[in-house]
This record gives structure tokens, sequence and C-alpha cells, in this order.
């Protein structure tokens, strides 16, 4: 069969994403590859297509346990034999897999990077075909990403222990380029087609909100999504326990979720989560590795995160279904400073420190960048998009007019050049401002000549301007504990007239940003029947809790609302549905024409 094939027959779908077929024919041919796409991207496909058209077997080395049962459960759903082998089984069930892969009744075998080296595994091994082997979240083999995995390390010991090198594919959502490098000389990669692709998430809503009561603005948006799943996600425990709390007291259904909690009760929330009883979720960056819940349809950062890659793949939890949904940042600069406290109390070597403070300032410069944020955030990890105006972002939405800044600029500048570059920001404000504190005094700032002379601005709206000025490079700020405002190389420009100083004109009137979207958000481009939907979604949720898996693992809400659109009764118009491949079909099929039959008679 074909790849074009395969992908209707086992997934049900129709065409393939950017990237996915050149990594496939890659693999094919036998040539390494190293995919990196954003979680949600699709990169499953990349290496379950080439282990169908591949003979013999396929080891995918995975480090989520957790989700190992999920992903192979959906494998086996798709009508492809699949198996995995990791801690969470006993003895006796790991035996009776041994001997059943030792009989080829699977193509795909998913296995924790523990077992490679065991003696057991080893054995299985030899005895075996296997010529692909795929290494998912291929970062964690890396010491300089975020889950560094020691395991890891023991891949390419395994690989060079194997009679015949099968062909290696590296997959990732990691794109920063120390990381990629590691991946490529630490996996022993050879000359991999290396492929970065789909950073753009075209149904995400990015924006950057700076409320003045962060509580306020979040119970007020919740109150509009009272049916859409969502994250929320905290820098502490305290706040989550606190703003769970606080939003339970008002009436809200949420649960919190921190690494703090009792186990049991965490992985209860999780699942809850999943299954879809709990609609929202409040919690640490804890909650997230393994949360493939596809209709999540906002993630809303109550805390800024310590940089854009944790941003990024926190905030593309949501929309993994492709509907759109919002990613909103609240902004508020004591995070900032809990940022890097949080930092530099992990003592750690000069240079680690050195890349930490840098990855935060470049998020920091993103809360406070007037152009696309999705340019922003796709040109961080390497990619350009190409646009300038993507017309869906919170910097595009809204209509804005810019502002000759020059002269603030300007004064600010001389400011803090003439008193020595060591005051911060609310020294350097108050002093702009005019303001008849005891410190200004004492320090003798009321003597400057700039002293007042910005006084028509709110201390908020120079405090956007300063750090606007920062985002661009006009201004620096060191990264110390107690950070002071010295002047760059691109300041010289601005202070000779040079050059000029354009600032969003909301950025000087309002510190509450009011740029939000306003478009509505659609979950579909089908004008399915709603009441129908529901009572093919009531199935699913049954056959979900009789058979103990995600609901979503059944059939996706994409699928559910081609299913009340097209209201299928035959075997042919099923298969015509996306999502619906023939082992699906077999499995489900009669359940839900059934449902939509009875739904038909009642009409
Ligand atoms: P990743 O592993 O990159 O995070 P997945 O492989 O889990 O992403 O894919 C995310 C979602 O996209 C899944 O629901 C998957 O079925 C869907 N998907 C992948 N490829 C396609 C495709 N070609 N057409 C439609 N949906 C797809
Ligand atoms: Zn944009």
């Amino acid at each position: 069969m074909t790849k074009f094939e395969l992908l209707k027959k086992y997934y049900g779908y129709e065409s393939f994403r950017q990237g996915q077929e050149v990594m496939i024919d890659a693999a094919n041919k036998g040539r390494d590859v190293l995919g990196i796409m954003p979680t949600g991207g699709g990169k499953s496909i990349c290496y379950q297509i080439p282990a169908l058209m591949k003979p013999g077997i396929t080891l995918v080395i995975s480090p989520l346990i957790a989700l190992m049962k999920d992903q192979v459960d959906g494998l086996n759903d798709n009508g492809i034999p699949s198996t995995y082998i990791n801690s969470t089984l006993s003895l006796t069930e790991s035996r009776q897999r041994y001997e059943r892969i030792r009989n080829k009744e699977y193509k795909m075998i998913y296995v924790a990077p523990e077992r490679l080296l065991t003696e057991s595994f080893m054995n299985l091994v030899r005895s075996l075909a296997i010529d692909f082997i795929a290494v998912d979240e291929a970062h964690c083999i890396s010491q300089w990403g975020h889950d560094f995995r020691p395991s890891y390390r023991d891949i390419p010991v395994f690989i060079n222990q194997l009679d015949l090198r099968p062909t290696v594919g590296a997959y990732t959502a990691t794109a920063t380029s120390f990381v990629v490098e590691e991946i490529k000389k630490l996996l022993e990669l050879h000359n991999p087609l290396e492929l970065l692709t789909g950073f753009n998430r075209e149904n995400l809503i990015y924006q950057v909100v700076k409320p003045k009561d962060k509580y306020k603005y979040t119970k007020e948006y919740l109150a509009g999504k009272s049916q859409s799943s969502g994250i929320i996600y905290c820098s502490t425990r305290k706040t989550v326990e606190s703003l769970t709390s606080k939003l339970k007291g008002a009436g809200y259904l949420v649960e919190g979720y921190h690494g703090g909690m009792d186990p049991d009760i965490r992985s209860d929330v999780q699942e809850n989560f999943m299954y879809g009883d709990i609609k929202i979720i409040v919690a640490t960056n804890a909650f997230g590795m393994g949360i493939d819940k596809p209709d999540v349809r906002f993630v809303l950062h109550y805390n800024m995160p310590k940089n854009m890659e944790s941003y990024y793949q926190e905030a593309g939890r949501a929309g993994r279904d492709g509907d759109e949904s919002d990613c909103i940042l609240l902004y508020s600069p004591a995070d900032i400073v809990k940022q890097k406290l949080l930092i530099s109390q992990n003592n750690q070597d000069e240079e680690r420190l050195r890349i930490q403070f840098e990855n935060l300032q470049y998020l920091v410069n993103y809360c406070h960048a007037d152009s696309c944020l999705r340019q922003e955030i796709s040109s961080y990890f390497g990619e350009d998009i190409g646009m300038d105006n993507c017309g869906s972002c919170g910097n595009c939405l809204g209509e804005s007019s810019y502002i000759d800044m020059t002269k603030e600029a300007q004064i600010i500048m001389s400011l803090i050049y003439r008193t020595g570059q060591r005051f911060g920001l609310s020294i350097i404000i108050q002093t702009l401002r005019g303001s008849k504190n005891q410190k200004i005094q004492s320090w003798n700032l009321n003597q400057q000549s700039t002293y007042g002379m910005l006084k028509d601005y709110s201390e908020g709206a120079l405090r956007e301007i300063m750090m606007n000025l920062i985002a661009r490079g006009y201004l620096h700020m060191t990264t110390d504990r107690f950070p002071v405002l010295k002047l760059t190389a691109a300041s010289k420009a601005i202070l000779k007239g040079e050059e000029n100083i354009k600032v969003k004109q909301e950025r000087v009137k309002v510190t509450d940003h009011k740029n939000r979207s306003k478009r509505k958000t659609s979950h579909s481009h089908l004008d399915y029947d709603e009441k129908l939907y529901e009572q093919l979604a009531a199935k699913r949720y049954q056959i979900a809790k009789e058979n103990r898996k995600a609901a979503y693992l059944i059939f996706s809400n994409a699928t559910l609302e081609e299913l009340a659109f097209h209201k299928p009764l035959t075997r042919d118009g099923m298969l015509d549905i996306k999502g619906i491949g023939d082992h699906k079909y077999e499995l489900y099929g009669q359940l839900f024409m059934d449902v939509i039959k009875d739904y038909l008679d009642q009409e």
C-alpha cells in the first residue's frame, strides 16, 4: 500500500500535514531523520507510517511511561498491532508480551529507555528483525534541555550493539540550535534529514494582556468559557492553591494540580481532566508532560514562565485538534523579578545562569513587542513564517497607530546617563514624574534637569515605554538581583536625533491592555447538528468509560462534528468521515450509526 492509502485506511485522513511526507519518504529510503515539529504537529505519523511500510519491526523509544498505554491503545484501535514494555507491567505480563513479540504479533513496540540495555531485552531484540528505531522526545538526551533523562544516553549504546544498524528517526518539539546539535551528536545520527517545520500554529490566538487585576481578569475571562476545557498556569504551588480556592469560592468548577500534592489525588485530577469531567485545571508546570487532550480551548498563563521554550510548550497544549484556541499570557513586572530570583537561587555555573537570564529576557521582550506575536515566536525557533501581520494575534488584531516617542526616549536616556547608570526602573520613573518621595530628595534626583519632565505620563505608561525600549535593545536592564538601567550602543542614535522611536499608541495611553481578540471562538467550520452532536458525544463518553480509555482516542471532536453534519448511515458514508479508518469503523462504526439512526427516526 502507498503512504496515502495507509493514511486513509489506518487514520482516516485525506492528506498529510506540512513536513510529514518528506520525513516518511526519507525514513522509508533508510535515511536517518531528525524531525523538529511542535507538540501536536503530527510527529507520530512520521514514524508510524514508515513502521507500517517496512518489513520488520519498529521500536519506539519514549520517555512518557504514563502515556504508553494510551498511545498503544490508540494504535491497536486503528488496527496497527502494537505493544509496550515498561516498568508498569508485572513480571508475568512482561513475559507474555516477550513471547508474543517473539511470535511476531506486533508491528510496533514502545519501550522505555531504561529497558534497552537489560539482558532480557537485548536477548529479545537479537532474535528480531528491527529495521527502524524512532526516538520520541529526542531532546531528553541533552542535559541542556528541560527534561534530561540520563537513560537516553543508553540509546546509542544500544543501537551499536545491534548486528545491523536500523534506520534511526529522532523527533522533538525542542528547537534551540544547541539542543538540536546535541541530539545529532549524542544519538550518533548518520547524515540525518533535518526538518524544522510547523511552529506557527495557525489556530492559536496569542495574546499578551496586562490587567490591573489579574484575578478579576481571569474570573471574567472564565465566565465566558464555562463549556470549554482550559489550563491556567501559575509559577508556584502557593499561587495554584490560592487561585484554585478563590475560583472555587466564586463558583467555578476548577481543580488544582502541582507537584506537592498527594500522587493519587494528582493522577485523579489529571485523569478527570483527560476524560472530560473536570474542565479547568489550575496548575504549575508539573502539569504537562503527556497532556495531549486535543480540545483544550485556552491556556492562560497567570504568571510568566521561565523562557520562550516553556511558554511555547505550555501554550501549545491548547488547540491540538486544530480548532481556534486562546493562548493568553498575563503579564506583570513582578513576575520577572520572581523568575529572576528563581533562576539565581539555583546556584549554577556562570555560563548556565547567563543563558537562563537571556532566555527569560527573550520572553520579556515578547511581552513588550509591538510586532506580530506569531512571527516573534516562530523566529525564536528559527522558522520564518514570512508575514508581518497575521491578523489573528493580540498585536495584529488591534488596529493601532504609532506615535512618535523620540523626545521622551531622549529624556529617559539622558536621565539614566546623567545619574551614572546605577538606578532601577522605579527610581527613574519616579524622578521623571517629579515624585516628592524621600529617596528621590535624598539622592538629589530632584536637582536633575529632567526631574518631573514626563509628569503627564502615568507610572504604568512610563514603565511600558521603557520596557518597550528594552525589548528593542535601546536600553539594557542588568540581570542581577537589583537590576539597573544602562544605555546601549543603540541608544546613541536616539540621543543624537539620528533615529526616531515610534511606540504603539495604546502602550502609552492605557495600562490595561484592551486589545483582546474580538473574534468568536468558533469550534468548527461546519454548521453541524448540535443536538445530534451531544448524543454522539454521550455515546463516546459511555464507550470511553466502559473501556477505560480517553474519549478522544475513540473519536476526536472534529470527527464527531463531521458525523453530526453528514449523518452517514452506511459503511462507505462512515469511511468518508475524517478520522475514521477501516479498523475504527469495525470497532465503533455501528454504535455511532445507531445513534444517528435513532436520532433521525425521532425527528
Ligand atoms: P505530536 O506527537 O507531534 O505532538 P501527534 O502525532 O500526536 O502530534 O498528532 C497530533 C494530532 O494531529 C493527532 O490527533 C493526530 O491524529 C492529528 N494528525 C496528525 N497528522 C494528521 C493529518 N495528516 N491529518 C489530520 N490530522 C492529523
Ligand atoms: Zn500577528
